[in-house]
Formats: C-alpha cells, sequence, structure tokens
C-alpha cells in the first residue's frame, strides 16, 4: 500500500505511529454500511430496545422541558413538547415496528421511520420546514440511546492507539490514558481548542483541523501522527518509519531563568489534572501558573468533595516545594460540560454561562466548597505558595463578589477552628471587559494572567474551536497584541505581577517579544518549558523591548510576524 499525506494543525511539537481506532460517540449511522438482520427469534428483544431508549428519551426531554421553563420561559419550552409528542407519533411508531419485525436492528429501523416523515416536512413552507429539524433532533437522540453501548471505551484503548473522532470533547480527552494511546487527530478543531492543550499538556502527539479527509482513513490502518508538522502519515513506508523523529531533544534545566541582562521570568505550567504533575516536574517548571481545576470535575458522576478537593491541591503545592501553584477556580461552560451538573443548552455557549459567572450563581455551592478547599491546603500543605485567580471575569461587580466569597469562607473556617491561609488572589484576563479594567482589577488584586486563548477568541470575534476562522484566532493580529500590552502596564503600575496562561506563552518562538511586552511569568504545557527556558536564557531584555514596540506599532498581523522572524 503507498503511503499518502493529510494535514491539519500540529498540536504538540512530537510524533509517533500507532493504529487507528475510530471514536464516534454520537454514531451518526452510516448510510452506506451493510445493515445485519436480526435472528426472528431475537426481534421482540429488539422491539424491547427500542421501548426502553424512547423512555429514556422522554425523560431526557421531560427533564430539558423543564430546565427550559425555569430559567428560560415556557414559551420556549415548549419546542420539547413537541418533541415528546414526536415519539408517541403513530406513523413513526408503526414504521419502527413493522422494520423490527422484518428483522431491521433497532437503530437503523428508527432511521429508516423518520426518513419519510422527515421528507414531507421539508418539502413544505418555512414553518413546517422546522419540523424536520425538529424531527431529526429526534432521530438522533433515539439513535444515540439505542447505540450508545458501542461506543468505544476511551479509558479502555489497546496500547498504541491513534484516535480519530470528529471532535473531542475536554471529558472525552479526560478519559485517554496517556501511556497506552500513541496520538489522536480529529476532523475540527483549531490549535488552542481544549483538546489540543490537553495534547500538549500530556506530550501526546496530536493533530487537529484536518476536516473531512480524515474520514478517509481506515480502522486499523497504520499512521504516523506528526503533531509538529501537522502531518498524518497514512500507511508509511518503511524508509519514513526508520526515520521517525518523536520530538525534539532540548536540555532540560531545573533552575530559574533570567535574560542575559538579568531579568527574571518565572516559568510554569499548565496542568490539568494531577497526573500531569509529574511531567511538569521533570520538563523543569518552577511551579503551576494554571491549574484548571475542571479537569478535576470531568469523568466522574458527581463533583468531587472538599476532602478530595482538598487533597488534589496539597499534592500540587508538594510537587513544587520552593514554587509557586496558581490554581484557577472552576471554569465551566463553553465547550466544557459536565453532565451531572445539568449546564443549560445554550445557542451560543461561548458567551453564555461560563467560569466565575457559573460560579457566583448557579454553582455558588461547589464555588464555596472549592475555596475551603483550597484555603485549607493552603495553611497544610508541606512547601509550595498557592495563589488563586478566577476566570472568565469582565466586571469590577463579579471580581469583588468573588473576593467577597474567599473573606466568607475564610471567616467560616475562622469560626470553625480550622487552620486556612488566604492566598494570593489574581484573576485572568480573558474577555474585552478584563483589558479595559484591567487597572482598576490590578489594583484589586495580587497579580493578573493573561488567557489568551479565550482573548484572542473574544477580541477577534473568532471562535476557538472553530477551524474556518483559526486565521483569525491568534494572538498575534495587532488588536490581541495590544490588549496584551494595555494589561502589563495597568498590572505594573498598580503593583501587581502579570503572567501569560494561554496557549500563545509556550511558542517559543514568541518568547522574545513576550518578555519585550513586559509579562512576569510564562505559563504553558510542559512539553515546551525547556525550549522557552533556553529561550529566556539566551535573549537580552533590552532588545525584546524594542522587538515588542515595533510590533505593537504594526497594523496588520503579517508585519506583526515580520518582525518577529527578522530577529
Ligand atoms: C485561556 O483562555 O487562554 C486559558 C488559559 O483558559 P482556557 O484555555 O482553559 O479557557
Ligand atoms: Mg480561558
Amino acid at each position: 500500500m503507498s503511503e499518502r499525506t493529510l494535514t491539519g494543525t500540529g498540536a504538540t511539537p512530537r510524533a509517533n505511529v500507532g493504529t487507528v481506532v475510530w471514536y464516534r460517540p454520537e454514531s451518526a449511522l452510516d448510510d452506506a454500511e451493510d445493515v445485519p438482520t436480526v435472528d426472528p427469534d431475537e426481534r421482540s428483544a429488539e422491539h424491547e430496545r427500542f421501548e426502553a431508549a424512547r423512555d429514556q428519551a422522554r425523560e431526557e426531554l421531560e427533564a430539558e422541558r423543564d430546565q427550559t421553563a425555569e430559567r428560560v420561559g415556557e414559551e420556549e419550552a415548549s419546542v420539547f413538547d413537541a418533541h415528546i409528542q414526536f415519539l408517541d407519533d403513530p406513523q413513526i411508531d408503526d414504521g419502527v415496528a413493522s422494520e423490527i419485525d422484518d428483522g431491521t436492528p433497532a437503530e437503523y429501523a428508527v432511521r429508516d421511520a423518520f426518513a419519510g416523515p422527515i421528507e414531507q416536512f421539508e418539502g413544505m413552507d418555512d414553518r413546517m420546514a422546522e419540523r424536520a429539524d425538529d424531527l431529526r433532533d429526534v432521530r438522533d437522540r433515539l439513535v444515540r440511546l439505542l447505540t450508545d453501548g458501542e461506543r468505544v471505551d476511551l479509558s479502555a484503548l489497546p496500547e498504541g492507539a491513534v484516535v480519530l473522532a470528529e471532535r473531542l470533547t475536554p471529558s472525552d480527552t479526560a478519559q485517554l490514558d496517556p501511556d497506552r494511546v500513541a496520538g489522536f487527530a480529529t476532523v475540527t478543531g483549531g490549535r488552542t481548542s481544549h483538546a489540543a492543550i490537553f495534547a500538549r499538556s500530556l506530550a501526546l502527539p496530536a493533530v487537529v483541523g484536518v476536516g473531512p479527509d480524515l474520514e478517509s482513513i481506515e480502522e486499523g490502518a497504520t499512521v504516523i501522527v506528526d503533531g509538529e508538522t501537522g502531518e498524518l502519515v497514512v500507511d508509511p513506508s518503511q524508509e519514513r518509519l526508520d526515520a521517525l523523529d518523536t520530538g525534539p531533544d532540548v536540555e532540560v534545566t531545573h533552575e530559574r531563568v533570567e535574560t542575559t541582562d538579568g531579568r527574571e521570568i518565572e516559568v510554569a505550567a499548565n496542568v490539568g489534572r494531577s497526573v500531569e504533575l509529574e511531567g511538569a516536574v521533570e520538563q523543569g517548571a518552577d511551579g503551576i501558573g494554571l491549574y484548571r481545576t475542571e479537569f478535576l470535575f470531568l469523568d466522574r458522576e458527581e463533583p468531587p468533595s472538599e476532602e478530595e478537593q482538598y487533597e488534589a491541591y496539597v499534592e500540587a503545592l508538594e510537587a513544587f516545594p520552593e514554587g509557586r501553584v496558581v490554581v484557577r477556580t472552576l471554569d465551566i461552560g463553553g465547550d466544557k460540560q459536565i453532565p451531572y451538573l445539568d449546564l443549560p443548552e445554550e445557542e451560543n455557549p461561548f458567551l453564555g454561562e461560563r467560569g466565575i459567572r457559573r460560579s457566583l450563581a448557579p454553582d455558588a455551592d461547589l464555588f464555596e466548597t472549592q475555596l475551603r478547599a483550597l484555603l485549607r491546603a493552603a495553611a497544610d500543605a508541606d512547601g509550595g505558595t498557592l495563589s488563586v485567580m478566577f476566570p472568565l471575569v469582565s466586571t469590577v461587580d463579579e471580581l469583588e463578589a468573588a473576593l467577597d466569597a474567599v473573606d466568607e469562607v475564610a471567616a467560616d473556617l475562622d469560626d470553625e477552628g480550622v487552620a486556612y491561609t488566604v492566598p494570593e488572589l489574581g484573576v485572568m484576563v480573558e474577555t474585552p471587559g478584563a483589558v479595559f479594567m484591567a487597572d482598576e482589577f490590578a489594583a484589586r488584586v495580587d497579580f493578573l494572567s493573561i488567557g489568551t486563548n479565550d482573548l484572542a477568541q473574544y477580541v477577534m470575534a473568532a471562535a476557538r474551536e472553530n477551524e474556518h476562522v483559526a486565521h483569525l484566532h491568534d494572538p498575534l493580529h495587532p488588536p490581541v497584541l495590544r490588549a496584551i500590552a494595555r494589561s502589563v502596564e495597568a498590572a505594573h503600575d498598580n503593583d501587581a505581577w502579570i503572567g501569560m496562561c494561554g496557549e500563545m506563552a509556550g511558542s517559543p518562538e514568541l518568547t522574545e517579544l513576550l518578555v519585550g511586552l513586559g509579562l512576569d511569568e510564562l505559563s504553558m504545557s510542559a512539553v515546551t518549558i525547556p525550549a522557552v527556558k533556553e529561550n529566556v536564557s539566551t535573549l537580552d531584555h533590552e532588545r525584546a523591548t524594542d522587538v515588542a514596540a515595533r510590533a505593537l506599532n504594526a497594523v496588520t498581523r503579517g508585519d506583526v510576524t515580520n518582525i518577529i522572524e527578522d530577529q
């Protein structure tokens, strides 16, 4: 078989070879697939399977209807009533029953029984055509429920698996075992999608945003995933396999680094789970610059208790006895969904209930539990200095409410006679609102940390998951650079330190620009720490300041790139 190459966006400077396992969570049924025939004596079980799926669909829809009625209004909730009615539609019901009687498996019976009514509605005027969408929704829900049991179990993949998927959500990636998986590739996604971030934090080779061509790779094929070049080589030649370079070899330094003219830059790691701490230490991180605590909440049935969280935070602090550990309070919503928390289905989740917005309102209890665990861990850990920061803040009111919550938790612990320490407090700068108010924020906290993944998405109005606007979702666009510069100035004018924990901080080719912009700390996936430390220790701060000044004067992204490449 001759080799062929597909290209996407490389997510990690690592490469590996492995065997393809397709992950299709929604089980969109493949039209071309040969439909198996169910034996006559198993058909009644097939009817029961359909009934069970229908009951479950009804339960889900009723819960979604009630939630929508409460949060939005009765009128908006009525769409779910329509869906519930479709579940009992006699024409569809008869269609499914007779298909199953003829030996069709239930999920295919559903697909076929819905096809006629969908087509009828599609041919009608606009209002009725919308009904076709409702029917598709109901059909897909039933198919999902019927095929659920056949999902690939991501936590138990064969050794050396290369996972291919349309997309991987944060909870999907949280199940991947980095010791078994050789890498992954997805149809959608960009460099800052959470799947890509996860890959980097575990040094897992990954290519995202390959596009629909990915579907042409068959289950079981041998593939090289090159996260450096963004290439997927299918059926690689022996020569190619022999030449496979799995990643750059930069010497690790465990010392703190400074520029040639003596400006110290803290180089820290971004982590999401305890298993990543070891890698961060091994790669020479000075500390943790971003602990994404939402990962403690994923891939389980209920939120972690105060005690579980306390232990996780103590473990992180003790991994860096001489360092600083910046823990970010829960940042869910957007693409980070947690089934047991019943997050609302939102039209535009990145502009919805996310981060601090949830912590101050529907998830206030979780917020309180998390703050208790953090303040206790800060007091009890043997070494390590805790800092706590809040995500997706855009108003001073939100920040003050979060700071008040910390005070209240401290007062409660005091009353209870429980040991606690109020840590250094900070806020993420990742919305335009935060940039414009950065001076007011910095006057109220100890530090700011710039989240360029979200900042670029909101400044450029380009979703971080959408590969079609990846060229806009790029922190080198002048408006994003200017937002960064403005935040740095606001922090320093108010005696606060400022770091960057978005993916931009982990691009070694941008280290000079970022140091020149005045950042005090850079936090990134562990895999890029050695290269960034090396770059810091060979650059001159004064020269870097000059590069940054020129980049800030540039008016196009192209000009910015030219300035960086000319160095
Ligand atoms: C960011 O937005 O840059 C960030 C670091 O937070 P997250 O990627 O977790 O949204
Ligand atoms: Mg963010």
